[in-house]
């Protein structure tokens, strides 16, 4: 990676912890690419991307320093996690700085992924001392029987752009903290905040040579980590599309992959709602960050009597949003990440508009920004219904009675997060019971996480692999069955 660029400097905030780091950084030896701020077009750095070759290079790196990793112990462990939560918070201008630059993010949603990055190092530095097994009864007289969950070795995490350094770190945390080595690919887009500054904290904290190794590059770098025959799991954060190929190689290697996709999902608002909260909350989880969030709010099911003061908020909400480079402006939104996702984003707009959809707000760009746009009357053939947009277009829906919306609700192929707007606690619950998402809120939108809950989706949003708390032993760590005799055992004649 070329990094001494007077560019990166000035995006590191001229902070000499990560220009040093940068300056030493281990290059892939495959073709430089250079790649930009999306604001501005201005040249962020020019990274070497890593070969086949490379990426075998770290799996084999990595597998050779887990075992000694492994048998460390628990309070070694623990202690370089929470070094590596202070180190983290203690460099939080550069984390921001670089995210904001990479992937467009306003203050607000960069500071929000910040803190979760945090938690999420805390959260992980206690998962070393907390019981890994139990003490079994056996069949077996004289046998002490245990079974215990055991590191797997190396996991090859992929991760997305839109939220690099908490989707990274709900992996490398983890991971490393229950006794695995780590090979991290972030997307090119956010080399930097999804990927060196990872390798940076650990460093620093004192993470052992060999444990975290970070490959650059897109799909051919992924799919070179995928099949290693050194990575036992592999941990994957993206687009279904590629989160099914993904689940196709391992599946062919017979090797467990955990598969966190897309997600389409439903906000309910009854008829009964505090309507002007439920305006806010779904012009957030529409809006914010450009709609560019797997549990951004995709399908508004908004009750047909309220349904026409809800689309007026929820537009005048639209309306007043500022648009601009989060880095150096004040404002709500930023750019889209680049002109391929602009072009999706703008092609599901008119399409829908072309399919009988009617533009209540929003629907132009300039450039890489596009305005937040809100489409009433759609109809649930239309693409801004059926599709994860990834932008920040809020679709409408309406509905008659309550079990309407649950089927309007559930008639997704995604399941990650879903709402329900009622003042009502009991109706508002029973319309949440019958959701099928794997997070479900009552009254709040459905942009919510937590380090110690199990993040993760039904459906096309995943394959059942959970993140955070106690789900975080079950992904990183295998059953083992251990038994001990005391007296060794033979066995009766002929053996
Ligand atoms: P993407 O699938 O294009 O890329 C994600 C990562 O996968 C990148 O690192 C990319 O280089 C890599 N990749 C692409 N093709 C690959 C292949 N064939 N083999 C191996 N790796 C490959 O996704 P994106 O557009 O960067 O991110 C947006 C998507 O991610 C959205 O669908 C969003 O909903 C989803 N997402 C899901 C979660 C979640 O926790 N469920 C969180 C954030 C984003």
């Amino acid at each position: 990676m070329v990094a001494t660029s007077a560019d990166i400097k000035d995006a590191a905030g001229g902070a000499d912890w990560l220009d040093l780091f940068l300056a030493d950084w281990r290059a892939g030896s495959g073709q430089a690419i250079e790649y930009r701020e999306p604001a501005t077009g201005i040249l962020l750095g020019k990274f070497q991307h890593s070969t086949a070759a490379d990426v075998e290079q770290a799996c084999a790196r990595a597998a050779a320093a887990q075992p000694a990793w492994a048998e460390t112990s628990y309070q070694e462990r623990a202690a370089i996690l929470s070094s590596a939560a202070e180190i983290y918070e203690r460099h939080r201008p550069e984390f921001g700085t670089w995210t904001q630059r990479e992937t467009g993010a306003v203050h607000n949603k960069m500071h929000h992924e910040q803190n979760f990055t945090y938690q999420e190092i805390l959260n992980a530095a206690t998962l070393p001392s907390q019981s890994h097994g139990s003490l079994m009864p056996s069949a077996q007289k004289d046998r002490l029987s245990m079974v215990r969950r055991v590191p797997v070795g190396v996991v090859g995490a992929i991760t997305p752009w839109n939220s690099p350094s908490v989707l990274g770190m709900r992996v490398v945390a983890p991971a490393l903290a229950l006794g695995n080595a780590v090979v991290l690919k972030p997307d090119p887009q956010t080399p930097v905040s999804g990927g060196a500054l990872f390798a940076a904290v650990f460093r620093e904290a004192g993470l052992p040579e060999g444990l975290l190794q970070i490959v650059l590059g897109g799909a051919d770098a992924g799919e070179a980590l995928v099949t290693d025959s050194n990575v036992a799991l592999v941990s994957f954060t993206g687009s279904t599309a590629a989160g099914r190929r993904v689940g196709q190689l391992a599946g062919g290697l017979l090797k467990r992959a955990v598969l966190e996709l897309g997600g389409n999902n439903a906000f309910v608002v009854l008829d009964d709602a505090d309507l002007a909260a439920a305006a806010s909350a779904g012009a957030f989880a529409s809006f914010q960050f450009q709609g560019q969030v797997c549990f951004a709010v995709g399908r508004h099911i908004v009750q047909r009597s309220v349904a026409d003061e809800y689309v007026k908020m929820l537009a005048e909400k639209a309306r007043r949003l500022r648009l601009g480079d989060p880095y150096r402006e004040q404002v709500e939104l930023g750019p889209i990440v680049n002109a391929k996702q602009l072009a999706r984003v703008d092609d599901i707009v008119r399409r829908s508009l072309d399919g009988g959809a009617r533009l209540v707000e929003g629907g132009t760009h300039e450039g890489l920004f596009y305005r937040p746009t809100v489409l009433a009357d759609v109809t649930t053939n239309l693409p801004a219904w059926t599709d994860e947009i990834f932008g920040p277009v809020a679709p409408v829906v309406t509905f008659g009675s309550d079990d309407e919306a649950v089927a309007l609700a559930n008639s997704s192929e995604y399941g990650l997060a879903g709402a329900v707007y009622s003042r009502s606690i009991s109706r508002g619950l029973a319309i949440a019971n019958r959701i099928r998402a794997g997070m479900v809120h009552v009254n709040d939108q459905t942009i919510n996480d937590e380090a110690i809950i199990p993040f993760g989706g039904f459906g096309l949003s995943g394959n059942g692999g959970r993140f955070g708390g106690q789900a975080n032993l079950e992904t990183f760590t295998e059953w083992q069955w251990l038994t001990v005799r005391d007296e060794p055992k033979s066995f009766p004649h002929p053996y």
